[in-house]
């Protein structure tokens, strides 16, 4: 049956920022079959109709998180890093079972499509739950099964095993879909990388690891081989294929040229960057390489939230203030960044941006408010998107044509009840 969204304007979530006033966007079996000026649309008899007020745009696709970490989302604020890890994380992540994850799972994914976003890459422990979370809610997710060296959490060999085993029983149906999360350079063995890479390769995963978030993670390796994380990784043949490094924050020109000649891509974090004083990644020389660069939100308990519209706005502060240049990231690239640039950043351009063939993903922001004003041409809109607008004004998602989100109220999941077992786990976790 086709289903037919007339919406104030259509943002496709290009590069080039198009805007479609006064548009129409037909869905049939999940999929986007036309989208343009109401005055040219295709006649539609049949269709259910979908008459909204306010700008349609695609759902946001966020590259890089540990949702299920709203579990401990604000514990240990204000610590360091070494202290945050012993104090807080590790003796809390111990006591973790495969039921937590996949309730907070369930209560972040509800969030996320509540801000708008409607696909995650997600690299977390019981991957399966992650998976029974946004098939629960009706998220996307690209689960990376972790590899890490992490008592009870078996050898590298089961993880990796787990990873494969996952993503051949996967249903194919772009809802979930697998991929393999190596942690890190630092924290998982060369040549393990180099087996999952291969693996990833083999059988057309994503394969996604930090890279170069902090100055000195790589100080031991540096000092034991001489090279960076980026070029150990490329001698270690790590690099082909769909790989996606989270942060990419200390990269030198050697190592973005790396990036460059692979191909791979780059989850780019600015509000776990600035909140951890990681750094600020080179993001205006990447896309100036012709790199492919998505947003990601990282994990709750480093962000702290999982709103991809605060991420798009400090990309774009943070660039113009690297290079001391108002211009050196447009809203247009800001808003695709969250969008188009990050569906195409994890492999998935069935995703991101509002053009016939693509899943239908859709995002309705409410117009009637003051942030959205004025509009002088169409293009105003999408500067307010990025400066003035956001994730508060989303106030209906669709997921594959499916609604998931209905005026800021999710269709799916109960999410007071969500939030109620989150707290008594949480403090559970805590010991207390
Ligand atoms: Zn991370």
């Amino acid at each position: 049956m086709l289903q037919r969204f007339t919406a104030r304007a259509v943002v496709v979530g290009d590069r080039a920022g198009t805007v479609v006033p006064d548009a129409v966007v037909d869905v049939e079996d999940g999929l986007i079959a036309w989208v343009g000026p109401a005055a040219e649309a295709p006649g539609a008899a049949d269709a259910r109709i979908t008459a909204l007020r306010g700008v349609l745009t695609p759902g946001l696709v966020n590259t890089h998180s540990h949702a299920p970490m709203v579990l401990f989302r604000g514990q240990g604020e204000g610590l360091p890093l070494d202290r945050w890890l012993r104090e807080v994380m590790w003796p809390r992540e111990a006591r973790l079972t495969p039921e937590d994850v996949e309730v907070a799972m369930t209560a972040a994914s509800a969030e996320m499509l509540r801000h708008g976003v409607t696909a995650s890459v997600e690299m977390y422990f019981h991957p399966e739950r992650i998976a029974a979370a946004v098939t629960a809610t009706g998220a996307r997710a690209v689960i990376a099964n972790p590899l890490i060296g992490l008592p009870g959490f078996g050898s590298f060999d089961e993880q990796l095993d787990t990873a494969l085993r996952l993503a051949a029983g996967a249903a194919g149906d772009g809802q979930v879909e697998y991929g393999i999360g190596p942690h890190s350079a630092y924290t998982v063995p060369l040549p393990v990388l180099t087996q999952a890479a291969e693996a990833a390769r083999a059988h057309d995963l994503l394969l996604t690891v930090h890279v170069a978030e902090t100055a000195t993670e790589g100080d031991e390796l540096l000092a034991t081989s001489g090279a960076s994380v980026p070029s150990l990784l490329a001698a270690h043949d790590v690099l082909g294929g769909r790989v996606l490094g989270a942060h990419c924050v200390h990269m030198d020109d050697g190592d973005l040229e790396l990036w460059r000649e692979y191909d791979a891509a780059v989850a780019h974090c600015p509000g776990s960057n600035t909140k951890l004083a990681s750094g600020t990644a080179r993001l205006r020389d990447m896309l100036d390489l012709g790199i492919r660069v998505g947003l990601g939100t990282d994990g709750p308990a480093s962000n702290d939230n999982l709103d991809l519209f605060e991420d798009l706005r400090l990309a774009a502060q943070l660039a113009r203030l690297r290079e001391r240049d108002a211009t050196a990231l447009t809203a247009p690239e800001a808003f695709w960044l969250a969008t188009g640039a990050a569906a195409a950043a994890i492999g998935r351009e069935d995703l991101g941006q509002l053009t016939a063939g693509r899943r239908a993903d859709l995002v309705h922001v409410d117009s009637d408010d003051i942030a959205f004003v004025p509009v002088g041409d169409a293009d105003d809109l999408v500067t307010h998107l990025v400066w003035s607008v956001g994730s508060r004004h989303v106030r209906d998602t669709w997921v594959a044509g499916r609604q998931v989100v209905r005026d800021g109220v999710s269709t799916t999941v109960d999410e007071a009840a969500l939030r109620a077992d989150v707290q008594t786990r949480a403090m559970r976790l805590a010991g207390r």
